[in-house]
């Protein structure tokens, strides 16, 4: 990995109107997202990971512009994408590809796999002939583990994996730099998951590709990461290298992800420790810190004062009034 950030999410915000509001109230909105800041350094995975109603969807989405941000920006190799449209928006998005967690649902059940892998080229006119485009489409199926002669059949008759596989086939048909991978092994066996983090592990380093890798499961999460970032109610609680992460980590809510994986940590020696309550409705996000609700470590300034993501360690980002002055208390 080096060091040059090749995208950049500055103070991004998304927030969904919710129709018809109860009692003709005022309009309500889902904040999925609230001030987000990361980089991406070329040729890293980063993980993102928390539980369901984290943001985790919506920050891929986001990035990737299916949304539009509600404030904030975007940059793409120093290039304000949150603007784009058109012919623009569609290059951008060559550079930038998504694998789903349903490969399935993604996939028409009356084309081949085949033309489903080549649809991006053709629609995107990478070729200029169909002989081309074939041969591209049987390079792409050798390359993520299926055999060119499939191409004919159809969705139904390839298991989860391979329906994996065929999803990363045409994320990568467009030639992309950077995947954002949304929960793309949660529905997979833990045999098939393990294959499918390899042929991504695999490709990274033959295509020179960067990921950011969304997930829930802090063990997938940990097998692929280089950093790590924790989410929670669509705020960013720490930013870390993994290794530092998960012997030094320092915002309390990591310490109980930690805490409950199975993955050997200084946390997974003190203990598991269970959080009381469910994540709060994005709806009505607590004041002060997102987390103070569920915190075992709160104190009064938390519930009324929103903390910053301080910088405590080279690389090391956290968001909690532990750590206001730079260093442990
Ligand atoms: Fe807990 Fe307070 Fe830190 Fe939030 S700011 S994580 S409530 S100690």
């Amino acid at each position: 990995m080096n060091m040059d950030s090749m995208l950049q999410v500055r103070n991004l915000k998304k927030y969904f109107p919710i129709k018809g509001s109860l009692f003709g109230a005022g309009p309500s909105y889902v904040h999925a997202l609230e001030n987000v800041d990361l980089d991406l350094y070329k040729g890293e995975t980063l993980g993102v990971v928390g539980e369901s109603g984290s943001g985790k969807s919506t920050l891929g989405r986001t990035i990737i512009q299916l949304e539009q941000p509600t404030a904030g920006k975007v940059l793409f190799e120093g290039k304000d994408v949150s603007a784009l449209k058109g012919e623009e928006l569609k290059r951008f998005r060559t550079n930038i590809q998504m694998v789903f967690q349903d490969p399935y649902a993604s996939l028409n059940p009356r084309l081949s796999v085949g033309y489903a892998i080549a649809e991006p080229m053709i629609a995107h006119k990478r070729f200029a002939s169909k002989a081309e485009t074939k041969e591209a489409t049987e390079e792409l199926m050798k390359k993520v583990g299926l055999q060119p002669s499939m191409a004919s059949q159809y969705p139904h008759n390839f298991s989860g994996g391979q329906r994996q596989r065929i999803g990363i086939a045409r994320a990568l048909s467009l030639n992309p730099k950077v995947l954002i991978c949304d929960e793309a092994v949660s529905a997979l066996d833990v045999s098939v998951q393990s294959q499918i983090l390899n042929l991504f592990n695999a490709l990274k380093r033959e295509l020179g590709l960067t990921y950011i890798f969304i997930a829930h499961d802090l063990s997938v999460v940990r097998y692929i990461s280089d950093r790590i970032l924790v989410l929670y109610l669509g705020t960013v609680m720490e930013i870390a290298p993994k290794s530092r992460l998960f012997e030094k980590h320092y915002h309390p809510y990591t310490e109980s992800l930690i805490s409950a994986s199975p993955e050997p940590s200084t946390a997974k020696r003190k203990g598991r420790i269970i959080l009381s309550g469910e994540i709060p409705s994005p709806i009505n996000p607590p004041k002060g810190c997102k987390f103070h609700t569920r915190c075992f470590k709160c104190m009064e300034r938390c519930k009324v004062e929103e903390p910053g993501l301080r910088e405590i360690e080279t690389g090391h980002f956290v968001r909690c009034h532990l750590y206001d002055e730079k260093g442990r208390n």
